[in-house]
C-alpha cells in the first residue's frame, strides 16, 4: 500500500487532509482513484490508515482513519556525517542509509572534498530531501530522517556530541585503534565518513583530539559510499537492530 509523509502534527483520526503535493503522483503516476487505501505518516512514530477521497492532476485529499504503531525505527539513533561525494554517489548514500535507519544526515566539506563549498551542497537540499522522503516511504520508516545544513570539517567534528566514531582505512593495521564499544546500551552515536580522497592525517588527528574514536571497517579499502553503508549496517547489527 502506498505510503506518504505529511508535515509533523498533520494527522489525526477522522481528519480530512490535503494531499495536493502528491496529486500528480497519485493521479498521473499511480493512477489511483477515490476510495483507494493509503498509509499516511507525519513523523509521530504512528502510521494512519487513510482513504483517498478526491484526486485530480493538481488536487487530492484523504480521510484519515485509525492510527497504529509503526515499529520500524531503530533504537540506535545514528547521525551520519558524510563528506561530499561526486555525482550521484551522495544521493545514493542518502537513499541507502535512509533504508538502513539513519536518523540524521550532515553533509561535510573536508580538505579533499571535491564538491565544495558548503553552500554548493546546501543548494542540492531540495533534491536530497526528496531522495530521503522517497526512500523512507519505500522502506516503511516511521519518521523522515533529517538533513542538516552542510558543515566544514572542523565545524562538523565540534558539532557532534556523545559517542563519535571515525572510520579510517589505516585503522585496521594500526594498534591502539578503538574497537567499536558495546552498543546494546548506547542510544545514539555519530559516524563520520571521509570523501573519495580520504581524510588528511591532520583531520583525523583533529577529530581524535575532539573526542572522535578511530574505528576500522576491516582491512580492505572501501569506497566512501561503501564505507558509509557498511558502517551504518555494522553498527545497527552490533546494536541488535538487524535481528541477526
Ligand atoms: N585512502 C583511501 C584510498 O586509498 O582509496 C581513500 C579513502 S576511502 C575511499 C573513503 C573513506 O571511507 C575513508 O575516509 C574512511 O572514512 C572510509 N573507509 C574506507 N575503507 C575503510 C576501512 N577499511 N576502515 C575504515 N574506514 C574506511
Amino acid at each position: 500500500m502506498h505510503r506518504f509523509f505529511l508535515p509533523p502534527g498533520t494527522l489525526s483520526s477522522g481528519a480530512q487532509v490535503a494531499l495536493d503535493a502528491y496529486a500528480h503522483q497519485l493521479h498521473s503516476v499511480l493512477r489511483l482513484q477515490a476510495g483507494a487505501p493509503l498509509v499516511l505518516l507525519d513523523g509521530s512514530g504512528l502510521e494512519y490508515a487513510a482513504t483517498l477521497t478526491d484526486v485530480s492532476a493538481k488536487r487530492a485529499g484523504a480521510l484519515v482513519g485509525a492510527a497504529r504503531p509503526c515499529p520500524t525505527e531503530p533504537r540506535l539513533q545514528i547521525t551520519l556525517y558524510i563528506c561530499s561525494l561526486k555525482g550521484e554517489k551522495f544521493a545514493w548514500v542518502l537513499q541507502k542509509c535512509t533504508e538502513l535507519g539513519v536518523v540524521r544526515f550532515v553533509p561535510v566539506v573536508s580538505r579533499r572534498s571535491i564538491v565544495r563549498p558548503a553552500a554548493a551542497l546546501d543548494a542540492k537540499a531540495d533534491r536530497w530531501h526528496a531522495v530521503i522522503r522517497e526512500a523512507a516511504e519505500q522502506s516503511h520508516r516511521a519518521v523522515l530522517p533529517a538533513l542538516s545544513p552542510a558543515l566544514d570539517f572542523d565545524e562538523a567534528i565540534a558539532h557532534a556530541q556523545g559517542l563519535r566514531l571515525l572510520p579510517w582505512e589505516g585503522a585496521a593495521s594500526e594498534s591502539g585503534v578503538a574497537r567499536t564499544p558495546q552498543l546494546t546500551a548506547v542510544e545514539a552515536l555519530s559516524l563520520l565518513v571521509g570523501p573519495e580522497g580520504g581524510l588528511a592525517d591532520v583531520e583525523a588527528a583533529a577529530a581524535q583530539a575532539a573526542g572522535w574514536q578511530i574505528v576500522a571497517l576491516g582491512p580492505r579499502i572501501l569506497r566512501a559510499e561503501t564505507a558509509a553503508i557498511a558502517g551504518v549496517a555494522a553498527l545497527l547489527a552490533l546494536a541488535g537492530d538487524m535481528g541477526m
